[in-house]
């Protein structure tokens, strides 16, 4: 108490107080109100904790400092989620890794699905056709490197069960920033268990006297998992190519580098676990510095380059000019391991998740597997000529609340909800829908949370979105590596539509297991 702020301090204590003394006379404080207290009071301790254990965010306007930074906006305190449906979605990530090699293997069938949304979307239309040409020139490098993240919500129901959102197969970031928020929630539920605070996060979390709530954290292993897979993919990459001595990981990222702490703390366990060293390169800097062998080896600084990692590239804006996209060309021909390959990242398209729900698609890439997968489908239409639309296009127009109309984006911030719906889907042509797809919303239970932001916290009814990162490294006929990967929690304000940590929706938390 006597680190933080005085006046923070004294505003906070004196309602806590007051709450507890007065409890019979006046009517009892609402557990929204004991909790805010309660964490006005650990709010400085919480933040620095969070700090100075790679919680970072860089500002966006730096102004002449270049090393300014805030804390990552995080959630001091875990949110709930059923253990079974946690372990589930746990469970389901191995199923994850074999579908997307599964699909990406048949170029043909990823190619059919995509060539409508290509006419309609540049993006996926450029991205498309680079596909196509290094699969014309023979693939150079059949091994590929998937980091995903499978993301879910917990749907309201009789049984709450967990729908998925989206695959991502490229930059599924916030790995680094979860292992640290477990840290950030262990400390917490651990350190301040005594006294008011003790009673209100006791409170918080129901009828559990005598727990030790640090137990009801599950360990987030993003942190050990998603470095080893690089590794792997380095050392594989060194077995099987002549002469190759010590060969670096190249992390692709955007320029701004604002989330730096998400993927250095990746770099450093590369260097210090792995002895492998990575550099940190723009789409541009690619262009500039790297060019291919003979044999197709990739150079970048005289460093052989065996695997790239894209942390930037999965949206139009990461490529403002052709020089980027040449970047992008050269190292998809190369004969580095990417991830994720071209092929990848269009897997993780909107529209493959929806093609994937039709009757028989799943069950062709996973057969009686697919099953288990099916289980996490929300409903998904496709949209456009050829895709019979017009029943449920009708019935969005006049539901649209029941429904979100999701473009091929990435990164968050793109989607339409509510009367946006019905308003765009009028709005656009048969053939301009094709870049669309239509997708029952999902509504999961909400949950008092207190969000922390710039130093500043606010207690609000929230809802969570559960990501499941796995990892895989194949090359269409053996697997070497398959393996879950660690979890994500992200979470946001009732009525907030959309989910990015760094579009400034959500905060990041973690799961709490009941
Ligand atoms: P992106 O690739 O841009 O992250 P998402 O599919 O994850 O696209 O959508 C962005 C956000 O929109 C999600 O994080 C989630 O908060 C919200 N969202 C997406 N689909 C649904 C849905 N079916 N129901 C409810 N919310 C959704
Ligand atoms: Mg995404
Ligand atoms: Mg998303």
């Amino acid at each position: 108490l006597r680190r933080a702020s005085p006046a923070l301090v004294t505003a906070a204590a004196a309602k806590l107080h007051s709450d507890r003394r007065g409890r019979r006379e006046l009517s009892a404080p609402s557990r929204c109100e004991s909790l805010q207290a309660a964490a006005q009071l650990i709010l400085r301790d919480s933040v620095q904790y969070a700090e100075l254990n790679g919680l970072l965010y860089g500002l966006k306007d730096p102004g002449a400092d270049q090393s300014a930074a805030t804390q990552t906006p995080v959630a001091m305190l875990p949110f709930c989620i059923p253990e079974k449906a946690f372990q589930d979605c746990v469970a389901l990530s191995p199923l994850w890794n074999k579908l997307v090699d599964a699909v990406a293997r048949d170029v043909k069938w990823l190619h059919a699905t995509l060539e409508t949304v290509a006419k309609a979307d540049p993006f996926t239309g450029r991205l498309l056709k680079i596909s196509k040409q290094i699969h014309e020139e023979g693939l150079r490098q059949p091994l590929m490197l998937g980091i995903h993240r499978s993301d879910y919500m917990l749907h309201s129901g009789a049984e709450p069960r967990c729908l998925q959102v989206e695959l991502n197969t490229i930059a599924s970031s916030m790995g680094c920033h979860a292992f640290h928020v477990e840290k950030l929630h262990r400390f917490v539920l651990g350190r301040f268990q005594e006294g008011a605070v003790g009673r209100a996060i006791r409170g918080h979390y129901g009828d559990l006297k005598g727990d030790d709530l640090t137990k009801r954290l599950p360990r987030n292993v993003t942190l050990e998992a998603i470095p080893a897979a690089l590794s792997r993919a380095q050392a594989v990459y060194k077995a099987q190519t002549k002469g190759a001595k010590d060969p670096v990981v190249l992390f692709v990222v955007n320029d701004d580098g604002r989330n730096f702490a998400d993927w250095c703390f990746l770099e450093y366990a590369l260097w210090e676990v792995h002895n492998v060293r990575v550099l940190k390169k723009s789409l541009k800097e690619v262009a500039e510095k790297a060019s291919m062998d003979k044999e197709g080896r990739l150079w970048l600084e005289e460093e052989e380059v065996a695997v790239s990692y894209f942390r930037a590239g999965y949206g139009p804006e990461d490529y403002p000019s052709e020089v980027e996209w040449s970047a992008r060309l050269l190292l998809e021909r190369s004969a580095a391991v990417k991830c994720p390959s071209v092929d990848y990242q269009l897997v993780g398209a909107k529209k493959v998740q929806q093609a994937l729900a039709r009757p028989g698609a799943v069950e062709r890439f996973l057969g009686p597997d697919s099953a288990k997968l099916r289980g996490c489908f929300a409903g998904l239409w496709g949209l456009g000529p050829g895709e019979d639309d017009q029943a449920i296009v009708k019935l969005a127009c006049e539901k649209p609340e029941g429904f979100v109309l999701k473009p091929q984006r990435e990164g968050g911030g793109h989607n339409f909800y509510g009367k946006d719906v019905a308003v765009k889907l009028k709005e656009l042509s048969p053939q301009e829908r094709s870049a669309y797809i239509l997708m029952q919303r999902i509504l999961p239970g909400l949950q008092e949370s207190v969000m922390t932001r710039q130093g500043q916290l606010k207690v609000m009814e929230c809802l969570s979105e559960f990501g499941f990162y796995s990892v895989y490294l194949g090359d269409g006929r053996t697997a070497h590596l398959s393996a879950h990967a660690g979890h994500l929690v992200r979470t946001k304000a009732q009525g907030v539509d959309e989910g990015g940590v760094a579009a400034g929706y959500a905060v990041i938390s973690s799961p709490f297991l009941t």
